[in-house]
């Protein structure tokens, strides 16, 4: 396979070719000894690449690291992934969040496997026309395993460029990213484009660091701009954020012959294909026990009576955050008929660490008394 020649670096304004020659060299040799040993380092297999980019949006490294060796273990390659029930792939990312990204993972693999001789392509366009592949993870894998000339531009990214170049490009404006990746094409180096990406990721992880940059270490302090002017702590800019809005849920552990009942979400959307405990918004004026009872039924079409409060419980999304209160609720009648979820099951306690289940409901399943759910139901 061949690749295109790389092309020369365009200039930055103030910056001249050998300014950024410079950048380029003082920052691969800061990689070469200061990098931490990753697992997903160890290698230029592309699909361990891959799969550690995905897991790698939206979460911190050390919390990636045992999720990663236990994916790989558990799927080692790209066909054993394809291979796969989606369940057990999303019980391997239960707890990561964002579950779309497994969904769409595994999608790829299927496809690449289907169509594509289980070769995982070269070219660009190929490869982020799969599933869940976008701009970002396309451009990591392209030039970390098959060394193309792509920038990469994450969040720590965009704060060393923002700094480095004090550029008044706010890093939450929708624009911002397309804006700091011509930046970033004009800046990677052409002949070690993956050493590059991974080290300007690093040197935002581990020295231009949100609060406290380590500018006294930092390998770029000479040309930086905003250390030039004192203007570290200006940078990034930043778009003031919205307000997120708080939903309050009623939940409930629905009993029935000392088994509770448990709902599978749709495959897309939010927490698409995970399991969880039936409920849902509280409406205006409404209390959390009817709330509950109104849910269940209106998602399950079973009628069912509180037995008691088993906990309170807040987590925050992205966009949004919830308080949810949650209940141990008698079965009293009904045949299950689902509207939203795509399937249900009455499972033992004992078999719930089984099926994979959101990070809101794993925050209260640690807590459920077996007590009352073998207890005799009046
Ligand atoms: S000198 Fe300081 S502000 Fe500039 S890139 Fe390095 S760590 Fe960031």
């Amino acid at each position: 396979m061949t690749h295109p020649k790389p092309k020369m670096n365009q200039q930055i304004p103030g910056f001249s070719s050998a300014d950024i020659g410079l950048i380029q060299k003082n920052l691969l040799h800061w990689y070469n000894t200061h990098h931490r040993h990753l697992p997903w380092r160890e290698s230029c297999d592309p699909y361990r690449i891959w799969v550690s980019e995905v897991m790698l949006q939206q979460t911190q490294v050390k919390t990636a690291v045992p999720y990663f060796l236990a994916f790989v273990d558990r799927f080692p390659t790209l066909e054993s992934l394809a291979r796969a029930d989606l369940e057990k792939v999303l019980k391997s990312w239960e707890g990561l969040g964002y579950y779309a990204r497994a969904r769409n993972l595994h999608k790829a693999a299927q496809q690449v496997v289907q169509h594509m001789d289980g070769r995982i392509p070269h070219r660009f366009s190929d490869f982020k026309a799969l599933p869940g592949v976008g701009d970002y993870i396309a451009s990591a894998v392209m030039s970390m395993a098959f060394n193309q000339v792509h920038a990469v531009v994450d969040a720590n990214v965009k704060r060393v460029l923002a700094r480095l170049l004090c550029l008044d490009i706010p890093v939450n404006q929708s624009s911002a990213h397309t804006r700091f990746k011509a930046v970033a094409d004009t800046l990677v180096d052409r002949t070690d484009p993956g050493s590059f990406n991974q080290a300007l990721m690093e040197l935002g992880a581990l020295v231009c660091t949100p609060s406290a940059p380590d500018c006294g270490r930092c390998p770029l302090a000479h040309p930086c701009l905003a250390l030039a002017g004192c203007q570290v702590s200006r940078y990034p800019l930043r778009l003031k954020a919205k307000k997120i809005p708080c939903h309050h849920i009623s939940t409930g552990i629905v009993i029935k012959a000392g088994r509770v009942l448990v709902t599978r979400r749709k495959l897309d959307g939010l927490l698409g294909g995970l399991w969880e405990f039936p409920g849902g918004k509280r409406k205006n004026k409404e209390s959390a026990e009817d709330a509950c009872i109104r849910e269940i039924k209106e998602e399950t079409g079973l009628d069912v009576r509180i037995v008691s409060f088993l906990t309170h419980v807040r987590h925050a999304y992205t966009h949004f955050k919830i308080e949810m209160d949650i209940f141990y609720c008698d079965y009293i009648s009904g045949d299950v008929v689902l509207d939203g979820p795509i399937d249900h099951k009455w499972i033992a306690p004992e078999n719930i660490h089984r099926l994979a289940f959101p990070t809101a409901n794993r925050k209260f399943i640690p807590l459920i008394d077996r007590s009352v759910i073998s207890r005799k139901q009046t």
